[in-house]
């Protein structure tokens, strides 16, 4: 795979000065290219009637100087409400000569840290008693630590422990024991576009820009009902996503959900949406409100591969002609079977050479069989509702069967169809009462995702 070739071509007009971004670049080199960024990006915020965002966002691209980020990924501030919660201001003093800094090792317990230090061994309890927050101490990890400030007899005046990333406990002496309460930091949430041109496979180009592995999963899971990642990949196929990135401080502390995504498959482009109902579900949908889901798995098993296919065949154990009204899948035995889709439990029990069988009616329409299990998945009976993706039962060789394999139906209104070509309903679209909210909620996200994308293309011309 030429790796680098791609890199050239797809940063090609950011680098005409320069042949190629390599880390011989000077940071005058990067002031220059950022120059022409920032220059090309107030054109547009000039141009464009949401110029708040993009105000911010400038300022954002001139901050990341120093770390010569890719120009293509640009971040810019969510459009949404950030989860600020109000935070008190500490007042740090660690220079000051009573605080001391504590670091949890294998094996540590506070009391043994407290006596360590020469605590009284009452501070540790009256803390403990403090109230709920400072129920986080008994759950210290090595490797975290604290920091205690002590008067002259030794007794804690004040005490910062960092439960994670995001919360910290602050303990005070009151004038009668201790006052514990947690501060949470704020998380700035920012929306930040990142767009490649598949050369080899997805995960090459999408480690070019910047995707992590969770993200390039994230895209394949919105895509992957309509786009067969494994084998309708072509070289040319494009994406680009809007996704959030979650900072703490300044420090980046995590990728959020994809927001809106574009994927170009073989000259086909599909669009997808985030958006989040009122019960706090979130889904991807098209432009439109339709589900990017199917209703139906389209194989309900991660198999090895396709040992029989639907049709006439001549039965191995029979000998006869017959018409195989399934697909068959050779598995490892004990691979999990999933439920095609939501539905309901009309069968589970040995079915002549079936073996043991689980049959899930879908609805009124449609209806699905597993055959050949080794065993069925605890908690899996007639009248049980399945939500799709869940754990039915094993795939074994009960029945007649000559190895392990999952022998799948599908059936539409009683007749057999062909589990691999039949035309999968979409799981539903948004519900009509909802239309209008998703039509709002989504609508700036999908103009971001445009206009990120035409700056894109207007630096790569
Ligand atoms: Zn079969």
């Amino acid at each position: 795979m030429d790796y680098n070739s791609f890199l050239t071509r797809d940063y090609k007009s950011l680098t005409t000065p320069v042949s190629k971004p390599t880390a011989q670049w000077t940071s005058l080199h990067t002031l220059i290219i950022l120059f022409s960024i920032t220059s090309i990006v107030t054109v547009l915020v000039l141009a464009s009637p949401d110029a708040k965002a993009t105000r911010t966002e400038h300022t954002l691209i001139s901050q990341e100087i120093p770390t010569l980020r890719p120009i293509q990924q640009i971040t810019l501030p969510l459009s949404i409400p950030t989860a600020k919660t109000t935070v008190k201001e500490i007042t740090r003093t660690e220079t000051a000569p009573h605080w001391s800094t504590f670091k949890i090792k294998t094996g540590d317990s506070l009391a043994y840290l407290f006596k360590k230090h020469n605590i009284p061994a009452n501070q540790l309890h009256q803390i403990m008693r403090s109230g709920k927050p400072a129920q986080s101490l008994r759950t210290i990890k090595p490797g975290q630590q604290f920091r205690i400030s002590q008067n002259e007899q030794q007794q804690v005046t004040e005490l910062f422990y960092d439960i994670n990333k995001q919360e910290s406990l602050h303990v005070t002496r009151q004038a009668e024991g201790f006052n514990a309460e947690i501060i949470k930091r704020p998380i700035d949430t920012l929306s930040t576009f990142s767009s490649g041109v598949i050369n080899s496979s997805l995960f090459e180009s999408g480690k070019a820009a910047q995707l992590n592995d969770a993200l390039i999963m994230q895209l394949v899971g919105i895509f992957g009902w309509d786009i067969d990642f494994a084998l309708d990949i072509r070289k040319g196929d494009r994406f680009s996503l809007l996704y959030e990135e979650h900072f703490i401080e300044g420090t980046k502390i995590k990728d959020g959900p994809i927001l809106a995504a574009e994927f170009t498959n073989h000259g086909k482009t599909y669009r997808a949406v985030r958006y989040t109902n009122n019960n706090g579900h979130s889904d991807y949908y098209s432009e439109d409100g339709r589900s990017m889901r199917k209703a139906f798995l389209r194989t309900p098993v991660d198999f090895r591969r396709i040992s029989s296919r639907f049709g006439k065949r001549r039965h191995p154990t029979l000998n006869k002609i017959k018409l195989h009204t399934g697909v068959d899948y050779a598995a490892r035995r004990g691979t999990p079977i999933k439920a095609a889709g939501d539905g309901k439990v009309t069968f589970r029990g040995r079915k002549g050479g079936y073996g043991k069988t689980v049959m899930i009616q879908h609805g009124g329409r449609y209806s699905t069989l597993y055959a050949h299990m080794s065993r069925y998945k605890k908690g899996v009976y007639a009248g049980k509702r399945v939500k799709q993706g869940q754990t039915i039962g094993y795939v074994g060789a009960s029945g007649r069967a000559t190895g392990p394999h999952l022998h799948y139906e599908f059936r539409v209104n009683g007749s057999h169809r062909n589990p691999l070509t039949v035309r999968l309903p979409a799981a539903a679209p948004i519900a009509k009462q909802y239309k209008d909210d998703f039509i709002a909620a989504t609508q700036r996200v999908l103009a971001q995702l445009d206009a990120r994308n035409a700056t894109h293309v207007a630096l790569n011309n």
